[in-house]
């Protein structure tokens, strides 16, 4: 396959490792030849201005970005990321992700992702509601409800949707919630939105822990950690980060009857061996923004990453787990709640250490899940209980996750590959329904 790299931009590019990725699930999809040119580089890219009037009368222009990467499959999704480092590489790489992330899910969408180059710790809040608004009027003309639906990423939440849709509904002159999901609900948000990330991922663990008790029955023959790493029948966890995601899991496994055996925030990381009581953490963490010294044990935030659990879990950064440190994870498996948490360089590494990785594209697709069924419910006019929402979560995540593990098993791949494989099957499915080199020689 041809580079995916379109600039010469010396600096090493998340785009290329983006290529590598394609290059190894090509390897085991059935995927046409039309469909990996189409994908080799994005749609759309958009890069504009977004100039505000700050509070002291000065005026400040900051970069935003919006890539579509691939609609085949339907109108792209992606959220709006505002950080210091956004840039059209980062961007498009994301953009990218969403497109095999929808499609690994099965949704009707392709992929897209959008941003800002700011630092909103340096901005008021009606400076940040401008930046917000005058966003979404540049990039207006190339977003819709059938052509390109944003929703919260780093730094952007249900209010910022908030104030988005707001401006995007005046700009059109009429009322369209359909074209952002992630808002508030008293604007058309849906329940369960806040905690489907964590959701899905516990759906995620809990179909795939017996399928990965069986393999390590059948291929582990020190019979390591075969009845938890604890020796007492026990899963035992590590969670990376304790935000929106990483305290929803860390109660989600408690409730289960798991035991989180550590725990970390940006300002510290705890550990117990009898386990940690979450729901004291939880309550610490939302009075007084971080997590208590006194929780159980302090520990080098570093040495979280390399307990001896049963299931790792990052919930926090990307690339935390590198070729620096990935041999000395002595987790069994790592669950990839946020964005690429393992460099792709770490993969192999943790392959070779038999850990399994259960990747980003399927761990943490709960958001874009519940943002799907956020966007039929403003389409249809319909409201749906959190009982619905939470059955029909966990059926989607449930049969994915399924059909991920059978693809894996039947190519002998790791499950990222399988994962990325059984989305581009799903976009070269669609690509060639469209028209594809083989059907026009073949006749079909
Ligand atoms: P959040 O901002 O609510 O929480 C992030 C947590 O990480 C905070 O507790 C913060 O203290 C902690 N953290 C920051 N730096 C850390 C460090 N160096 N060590 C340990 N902890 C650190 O964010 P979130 O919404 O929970 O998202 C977390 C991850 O999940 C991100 O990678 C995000 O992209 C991914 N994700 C989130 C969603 C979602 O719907 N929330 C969906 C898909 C993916």
């Amino acid at each position: 396959m041809r580079s995916m790299s379109a600039t010469a931009d010396p600096r090493p590019s998340l785009f290329d490792g983006v290529g590598q990725r394609l290059e190894a699930a090509a390897r085991v999809a059935k995927v046409s030849d039309d469909t990996l040119e189409r994908l080799r580089l994005p749609q759309s890219v958009l890069k504009v201005s977004v100039p505000v009037r700050m509070d002291d009368g000065s005026l400040r222009t900051f970069p935003g970005y919006r890539v579509r990467y691939d609609a085949t499959r339907g109108p792209t999704k992606g959220g709006i990321r505002f950080h210091p480092r956004v840039n059209t590489d980062e961007v498009q790489s994301l953009a990218f992700w969403m497109t095999f992330k929808c499609a690994c899910l099965d949704l009707p969408f392709g992929g897209a992702k959008g941003g800002i180059s700011v630092n909103v710790k340096e901005l008021s809040l009606a400076e940040l509601e401008r930046l917000s608004r005058t966003y979404i009027d540049r990039i207006a003309d190339a977003i819709g409800p059938d052509v390109d639906i944003p929703a919260p990423d780093m730094y952007t939440n249900a209010m910022v949707m908030g104030w988005m849709v707001d401006e995007y509904s005046t700009i059109k002159r009429a009322q369209t919630p359909s074209v952002i999901t992630g808002k508030p609900l008293a604007l058309g948000g849906s329940l369960g939105r806040d905690t489907a990330t964590a959701d899905g991922a516990f759906h995620v663990l809990k179909t795939l822990r017996p399928k990965l008790l069986e393999a390590d029955h059948a291929g582990d023959a020190a019979g390591r950690g075969r009845d938890g790493a604890s020796g007492d029948g026990i899963l035992t966890v590590a969670i990376q980060g304790f935000g929106n995601a990483g305290a929803r899991m860390a109660e989600l496994c408690a409730d289960a009857g798991y035991r989180v055996v550590g725990v970390s925030d940006s300002t510290r990381a705890v550990r117990s061996s009898d386990g940690l009581n979450v729901a004291a953490l939880r309550e610490a963490k939302s009075s007084d923004g971080e997590l208590p010294a006194d929780a159980g044990e302090e520990i080098d935030p570093e040495e979280l990453l390399e307990l001896e659990v049963d299931v790792l879990i990052p919930a926090a950064l990307e690339d935390v787990i590198t070729s620096e440190n990935a041999d000395r994870v002595r987790a069994r498996s790592v669950l990839e709640v946020a964005n690429g948490p393992v460099a792709i360089e770490a993969d192999e590494a943790l392959a070779d250490n038999g850990i399994t990785v259960i990747p980003d594209i399927l761990a943490n697709a709960g958001g874009v899940t519940v943002s799907y069924f956020e966007w039929v419910q403003n389409r249809s006019g319909l409201r749906w209980s959190a009982e619905v929402v939470s059955e029909r979560l966990e059926e989607q995540m449930v049969r994915e996750a399924k059909n991920v593990w059978e693809l894996a098993r039947d190519h002998d791949v790791s499950l990222r590959t399988a994962a990325y494989a059984l989305g581009l099957e799903r976009i070269s499915e669609a690509v060639d329904a469209t028209g594809s080199a083989e059907a026009f020689r073949d006749g079909r």
